[in-house]
């Protein structure tokens, strides 16, 4: 699954999410970088839905984390464009989360640079007319 992606449209953007939810392996950390508006939250929802939630993946801007549990594990899926400081990260209670059945799913990490664990991955979006351009590495 490593690689550089070129994704033209939403639908695309859904369906990498969704090959790539097929590559892990709980437990993985999986860090999502770009700017706002980038896709990240959108390939959250093709990997949540691969791994077979029905849920309706909603971003997790205000609440910082939105949890799912899915056939592949419990899966949580961060935010962390709001928060002032890495301190904030501390009361996700990310250690209880770091169990051995989950997947952490993180937008903006670089905001809980020092507090967050360790990433799996990490799939990075850039900006291209049209669509995406996606790069995916194994950390
Ligand atoms: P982020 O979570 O990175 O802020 P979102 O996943 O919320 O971004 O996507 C923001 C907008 O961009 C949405 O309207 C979404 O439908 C659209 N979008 C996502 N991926 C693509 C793509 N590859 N090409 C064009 N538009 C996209
Ligand atoms: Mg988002």
């Amino acid at each position: 699954m490593e690689g550089e992606y070129q994704v033209s449209d939403v639908d695309q953007m859904w369906a990498l999410g969704r090959s790539f939810a097929e590559t892990l392996q709980a437990p993985e950390v999986v860090y999502l970088e770009g700017d706002l508006g980038a896709g990240k939250t959108t390939f959250v929802q093709g990997v949540v839905s691969a791994l077979g939630s029905e849920a309706a993946v909603v971003s997790p801007t205000y609440t910082l984390v939105e949890e799912y549990v899915t056939a592949g594990g419990c899966v949580h899926h961060l935010d962390l464009y709001r928060i002032q400081n890495s301190d904030e990260v501390e009361g996700l209670a990310l250690r209880d989360r770091c169990d051995n059945d989950s997947i952490l799913l993180i937008e903006w990490p670089e905001r809980g640079i020092g507090a967050l664990p360790f990433p799996s991955w990490k799939v990075s979006m850039r900006y291209r007319d049209p669509g995406r351009t996606v790069g995916v590495t194994r950390r």
